[in-house]
């Protein structure tokens, strides 16, 4: 069994259709047990969003313009893959209902004059409700059985309506229910990524990008043999191609280095992908709906091979809070009362160093964030701070993480001397530094002026190039 994502470009117009749907045929000559997941068109889902925003502060026309390019980008590429005139009645039929219900509920949240996180949702996850039936049906016209399942139906999740936790043993049982049978059938069900449901049937979302995790959720429910997430780029490359033109494709990464990618920023896998796959050792793999018999990355347990520094990554908008003060040297306890401030504000913590000293500890918080940290622990450690204990506390902004990533880096000597080189020489000042217990991650904070040069220099230093 083989489930195969396809993203935002690769079902973007009637031509990236029509290529994903003969790679589809292709697959099931290889295997007959194929579930396809889709994301929305390229562009629809920030189109959704956007509308909804406008309409709950007023603006009507926004949606009403939406609603027309929705219904001309569908249209077109139905009119244009379909040929089967009953087949394109219905589709468009589908096509107009989803629409209107868009525009309905754009209304609703203008009445309203409020966007809550559940109505968002269900906007958000009409683009991938549009584009699954309209593949579905392209895919007959091809001659493949193809049958559109709303994921709906399968994937439960919590009401985090907007980044929905799945859980697990309610969405295998689902998921098994609603598809094995098709597949005994010999159909090949065609589902929506992203969107997902409580177990009431309330519509969720799994966060921006959750197509790919989709995917990975139901090869976990179904035991498939392997995941593939079809892309516009030749699989995971050692950088983001748009920042370093001369990034290659890698050929294998393990679980773990996947993760601290994604997680780091490299957009190509959604960072919760690895995780429904790691239990049950499913290989993913990266693959080029537009140079589709190139081999792509393979994401897997154990590696066959690969050592020292694979890729790297910037995550941006970021800032770095400094707690610091020549009291804080043997006191117990400061770290976690740090960090229990900061997770009582419901932010995520990127990265953590501390001087050995013990002098100050400082941590990289999403940007946005910053002030409302800083103030939570000057109130934290007011006694503290009276007492001269701590100096203070203080927030930098315009800070990013460069992520150095890579297995191989345990044990190799003379890493972080090459890395500190590369950037010596171009005289970035790195802020701080943090290396996982697991050593396969590297993360340098630095000022965002310096990150395209920092991330240039460092990927030729390792050579990452190739030849
Ligand atoms: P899809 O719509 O297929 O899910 P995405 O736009 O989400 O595609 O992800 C693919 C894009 O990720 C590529 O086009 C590329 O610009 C970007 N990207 C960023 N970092 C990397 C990386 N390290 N390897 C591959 N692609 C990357
Ligand atoms: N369409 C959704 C998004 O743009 C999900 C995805 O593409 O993976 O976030
Ligand atoms: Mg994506």
């Amino acid at each position: 069994m083989r489930i195969l994502k396809f993203g935002g470009t690769s079902v973007g117009g009637a031509q990236a259709i029509a290529q994903t749907v003969a790679i589809v045929a292709e697959q099931r000559g290889h295997d007959p047990n194929i579930v396809v997941v889709t994301s929305a068109m390229r562009g629809v889902t920030d189109l959704l969003i956007d509308s909804a925003k406008a309409a709950a502060a007023g603006d009507r026309q926004r949606y009403r313009d939406a609603r027309q390019a929705l219904i001309a980008r569908h249209r077109d590429a139905a009119e244009a893959l379909i040929s089967d005139l009953e087949e394109l009645d219905q589709i468009a039929t589908v096509l107009d209902e989803r629409v209107r219900e868009f525009e309905r509920l754009c209304m609703a949240v203008a009445i309203l004059g409020e966007l809550t996180d559940r109505g968002l949702a269900v906007i958000s996850g009409l683009g991938e409700r549009l584009m699954a039936p309209l593949l579905a049906a392209a895919l007959r016209g091809r001659g493949v059985p193809a049958e559109f399942v709303d994921a709906g139906e399968l994937i439960v999740t919590d009401d985090i309506y907007l980044s929905g936790n799945p859980q697990m043993e309610a969405t295998r049982a689902r998921t098994r229910e609603r598809l094995l049978p098709l597949l005994g059938r010999g159909r090949v069900p065609v589902t929506t990524g992203f969107v997902a449901a409580t177990a009431d049937g309330i519509p969720t979302v799994l966060g921006r990008g959750g197509s790919d995790y989709s995917a990975a959720i139901l090869g976990a429910a179904l035991d498939a043999d392997e995941v593939q997430i079809w892309t516009d780029v030749d699989g995971v490359l050692t950088a983001d191609p748009r920042l370093v033109p001369e990034a290659r494709p890698l050929p294998e990464l393990s679980y773990s280095e996947a993760a601290e990618l994604a997680y780091f920023g490299a957009k190509v896998l959604h960072p919760k992908t690895m995780l429904p796959c790691i239990d049950r050792g499913i290989p993913i793999r990266v693959l080029n709906t537009f140079n589709p018999t190139f081999p792509g990355t393979r994401v897997v347990a154990q590696m066959t091979n690969g050592s020292g520094v694979k890729a790297l990554t910037v995550i941006r908008g970021l800032a770095l809070v400094t707690v610091a003060g020549r009291g804080m040297m043997g006191v117990p306890g400061i770290a976690a009362r740090t960090f229990a401030a900061v997770a009582a504000q419901g932010t995520n913590v990127l990265m953590i160093s501390q001087a050995s000293s013990e002098q100050s500890i400082c941590f990289v918080v999403p940007e946005g964030d910053a002030a409302r940290v800083a103030a939570a622990l000057e109130t934290a450690f007011a006694h503290e701070i009276r007492h001269r204990e701590i100096d203070g506390v203080t927030s930098e902004r315009d800070i990013v993480i460069v992520a150095v990533v890579g297995e191989g880096m345990r044990g190799t000597p003379g890493i972080a001397a090459r890395l500190f080189g590369a950037l010596g020489e171009k005289g970035i000042n790195v802020v701080a530094i943090a290396q996982g217990s697991s050593e396969t991650n590297i993360s340098l904070a630095l000022a965002a002026r310096d990150a395209d040069s920092a991330v240039r220099s460092i990927h030729t230093a390792f050579g990452l190039g190739g030849s």
